[in-house]
């Protein structure tokens, strides 16, 4: 079958016109078809960094920790997150909350170190889905890429955290 169907093209080309030779109307035809596309079509490009594209609202971006409605750290350093984050990229270490920060935690315990690996983890939301405090989500953010050393990409909980009012600074 095959054969055949190249045997009929092979007898079509011999069997072309002098006009086809010249391949004009094939030339116009593609200029036609190039410039309808160019003129009436709409771009499904954008010119990055200036222009971009809106964000899915499910989409999972980099962690940011939250604060409640009073400005408190929301986290309360009960491990949830680190026990069903599947990559093992988290790393807390809980401490006793005391007088003087008092004002700052809801509980009597809180996450004094908040650490991410995030060249291990792999953005599955599980952590945001696990915390019974509603403490971490993962946002918008994804522009990670970097060229300097790989040290920057161990995200702290002041990088993390959510500023009071103001939106969260990133540093990568
Ligand atoms: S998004 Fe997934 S891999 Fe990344 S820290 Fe959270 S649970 Fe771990
Ligand atoms: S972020 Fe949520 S799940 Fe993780 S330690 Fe804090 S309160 Fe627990």
């Amino acid at each position: 079958m095959a054969i055949n169907v190249r045997a009929k093209y092979l007898n079509k080309t011999e069997e072309m016109s002098f006009i086809d030779r010249l391949y004009l109307p094939a030339i116009v035809k593609g200029m036609f078809i190039t410039m309808k596309h160019f003129l009436f079509t709409k771009a499904y490009t954008v010119e990055y960094p200036e222009e971009r594209k809106p964000i899915a609202p499910r989409f999972r971006g980099r962690h940011v920790m939250k604060r409640d409605e009073m400005g408190r750290e929301r986290c309360t350093a009960c491990y949830c997150c680190q026990y069903s984050c599947p990559a093992e990229c988290i790393n807390i270490e809980a401490a006793e909350v005391t007088g003087d920060i008092r004002n700052n935690h809801p509980e009597d315990k809180y996450a004094r170190v908040f650490e991410i690996e995030l060249l291990r983890c792999i953005f599955c939301g599980f952590c945001q889905e696990a915390c019974p405090k509603a403490a971490i989500y993962l946002e918008e953010f994804y522009e990670l890429a970097d060229y300097d050393d790989r040290s920057k990409y161990l995200l702290t909980k002041k990088e993390m955290m959510e500023t009071e009012g103001k939106p969260v600074k990133y540093r990568v």
